[in-house]
């Protein structure tokens, strides 16, 4: 922001006999598109100025983003390139779709990469009750999780799964998780260390209501989080969901939940993010996005 006010100063002040016209350096923005020539600095107005603020901040973000992406999935995920994600088999996958601010149902049904981060993802009592329409991790770009976990259609996310002995000294039962991305190792360390929170926590935690599933989210075309084998859902009888709920008087879902946050913060410890941190809550629900747990932190490091 300093910058760019001093190079609002700087442009509002320099004469026009000042620019070196011979010279044709290019400012680029870090961008792939030169934003404006030295030699027409004395005709930069301020919405170039307004405009360039606009693509660093946006270029920041997406840095951020593509960092805490192959920070968390450094298996499938090899670096950024100029037009996006570079896996590690070459693919390249854009980060911006290009069509620019979307509406909350289009954020919803046709995401790029890049508005899986609209919103952030706070830990612990961050983010507590979430503000109208801050879903963080609700909007999910398709072909980078059928990317890495499979198409269960095909059977392709089911061979990847393992047994998870879900709380075994209390018996918790099996649940199959997706070993991609060590999802299923990580799922067991939740167990191990929620079962060490105490057995007054054990109503809330079994029996669970499922993992693995190969089905749509309800009353939607898009895969549920589910059909990766990345997602869990806890005892139903504490559950609270938006879907179950009635709206206010102003049209809005009043927030309800009844999942202890100690039992949030043993999930988001090993890279799990909670349902209940969705204006459209999903209290029961826990979901493996180590992204959005790296992301806030790396923005912090960053921040210019
Ligand atoms: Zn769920």
């Amino acid at each position: 922001m300093v910058r760019v006010l001093r190079a609002a100063i700087l442009a509002s002040l320099l004469p026009v006999f000042c620019v070196p016209a011979a010279k044709a350096e290019t400012v680029r923005d870090g961008l792939d598109q030169p934003s404006f020539k030295w030699t027409h600095w004395n005709e930069v107005k301020l919405i170039d100025i307004k405009r360039r603020a606009q693509l660093s901040a946006s270029n920041w973000t997406r840095t951020v983003a593509l960092d805490a992406l192959i920070a968390a999935y450094p298996d499938h995920l090899s670096r950024r390139g100029p037009n996006g994600l570079i896996w590690r088999d070459g693919t390249t996958m854009p980060f911006d779709d290009g069509r620019g601010a979307k509406d909350f149902a289009t954020l919803l049904n046709a995401p790029d990469l890049e508005d899986q981060f609209y919103t952030p993802y706070r830990k612990g009592k961050g983010g507590m009750p979430p503000g109208y329409n801050e879903d963080p991790g609700r909007v999910r770009y398709e072909p980078f999780f059928r990317k890495m976990y499979g198409d269960c259609s095909k059977g392709e996310v089911s061979r990847k799964l393992a047994a998870v002995a879900w709380l075994p000294k209390s018996g918790g039962g099996t649940v199959r998780f997706t070993t991609v991305n060590g999802a299923a190792a990580q799922l067991r360390k939740v167990s191990d260390e929620l079962e060490s929170l105490g057995r007054s926590y054990l109503k809330y935690l079994r029996p669970t209501a499922g993992t693995y599933n190969c089905r749509m989210i309800a009353g939607t075309k898009r895969y549920s989080p589910h059909a990766y084998g990345i997602a869990i859902d806890l005892n139903v009888k504490y559950a609270d969901y938006w879907r179950w709920a009635k709206p206010g008087a102003d049209g809005r879902y009043p927030f309800r939940n009844r999942i202890p946050l100690e039992v949030v913060a043993v999930f988001e410890k090993h890279g799990f993010i909670w349902g209940g941190k969705w204006y459209h809550y999903d209290t029961m629900h826990f979901e493996y996005r180590p992204e959005l747990l790296i992301a806030p932190a790396k923005k912090a490091e960053s921040h210019p």
